[in-house]
């Protein structure tokens, strides 16, 4: 059959029927479907984790230098060198593991490309992969994209680990775990106790851990982030994610990476490579400078995000939600279960009528989550205390 092309008319809706593709077998981000509806009904945007506030001014000037130094053609397909070796040095310091940037590191298009790289590098169609449930709402379609049968886990009321169930869900078809600490959306920081009973099933069943660690520098309360590639046994079949977005509160910038050794990262990087060539090259220049920001940076951070997540977390209490402190990440998970809708119902009510947009907790759930709602904290002061004016409205 003939494509769409000038003048060829888009063929009839039969065409889709009889020509199935894998882009059927998943939904549209539901996170950005609420960016979307906050638009079009002017209301609070604290669906999509993006912050509203400015990035640090030391990137935006590496940015602009490096666009008027004419940093503006193709770094390496796999990272500019200058950014693998700042990663490096970064990593060993904070993380405390140890990657040769010459062959195993490679930056990608965010931590999303390197997530949907990596899985599409490792998994053979009929492979299982173990996801814990509620879970990030792109690896649902990322393990459809690259074949995989995900195996979800749901995790403890107190979002723990249930032992019973993950020793369960390992079994010879187990190719990789994915693994998101501190977590989105539910806010866990996983112990390192925690992690390495996740690398004992890895090592006992073979398999390899991706995770996914872009919230790394947002913990509270004296919470810790361990990489799960840090512990022993771990550092030849660990693929870490991880980002400038969040960090460096530059979501737009679409920068990420992957960690892991030699063979993994040799994989990853071809299928980059024909996924994207490349991360954008200025931008990659302005993040070596993101990297030489002082450690009080990140302590700034976490501190800021903290005094954030109490404004919204006192707002939302008070307007009759249940939920707790997250330990990590920015949002808060809440039960709706006393306001008597369902999660997309109470979505659309609150962004129309309310004027405040949150996502509805089933994008986090193959089955169930009408309970819940997400609300990101990651906003200006101004933005959090009138999202909370707003949902004063509901009671
Ligand atoms: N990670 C962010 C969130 O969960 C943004 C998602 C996205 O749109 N890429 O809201």
């Amino acid at each position: 059959m003939t494509l769409p092309g000038p003048g060829i008319p888009e063929p009839p809706a039969q065409f889709f029927s009889a020509h199935p593709s894998r882009a059927d077998s998943f939904t549209e981000s539901v996170i950005r479907e609420m960016t979307r509806l906050a638009l079009k009904h002017n209301a609070i945007n604290l669906a999509q984790g993006f912050p509203d506030f400015p990035c640090p001014p030391e990137l935006k000037a590496a940015a602009c230098e490096a666009i008027n130094a004419d940093i503006n053609q193709y770094a390496i397909t796999w990272g500019a060198k200058d950014l693998r070796e700042a990663l490096a040095a970064r990593v060993q310091k904070f993380n405390g593991m140890s990657f040769d940037p010459e062959d195993e590191i490679t930056v990608t298009c965010g931590s999303t490309e390197a997530m949907m790289a990596s899985m599409l590098a490792l998994i053979s169609p009929g492979d299982e992969v173990v996801v814990p449930e509620p879970f990030y709402e792109n690896y649902g379609p990322d393990a459809q994209i690259s074949g995989a049968t995900p195996h979800f886990v749901p995790l403890k009321d107190d979002f723990s680990l249930d032992e019973e169930k993950w020793k369960d869900a390992f079994s010879e078809k187990t190719r990789a775990v994915i693994l998101n600490s501190p977590n989105n959306p539910t806010g866990k920081v996983f112990s390192k106790q925690e992690l390495s009973f996740i690398a004992d099933l890895c090592i006992e069943h073979n398999a390899v851990a991706i995770t996914d660690e872009i919230y790394e520098h947002i913990v509270y309360d004296g919470h810790r982030h361990v990489s799960l590639g840090s512990l022993p046994g771990m550092e030849d079949r660990t693929i870490t994610i991880g980002s400038f977005s969040k960090t460096y509160s530059v979501t737009g910038w679409r920068v990420g990476y992957t960690l892991a050794d030699t063979a993994l990262t040799s994989r990853i990087r071809k299928i980059h490579d024909f996924l994207t060539v490349g991360a954008p090259a200025p931008l990659q220049r302005a993040c070596v400078a993101a990297l030489q920001l002082p450690e009080s940076y990140y302590k700034e951070l976490a501190g800021e995000y903290d005094r954030k997540r109490r404004t919204l977390f006192a707002g939302l209490k008070k307007a009759g939600f249940w939920c707790e402190l997250p330990q990590g990440a920015y949002y808060i998970f809440t039960d709706i279960s006393s306001f008597g809708m369902t999660d997309t119902a109470f979505a659309r009510h609150l962004i129309e009528t309310v004027g405040v947009a949150a996502v509805p907790g089933s994008s986090f759930y193959h089955k169930g989550g009408e309970t819940k709602l997400r609300f990101t904290f990651s906003k200006k002061d101004g933005t959090l205390t009138e999202a909370c004016t707003r949902l004063e409205r509901l009671g």
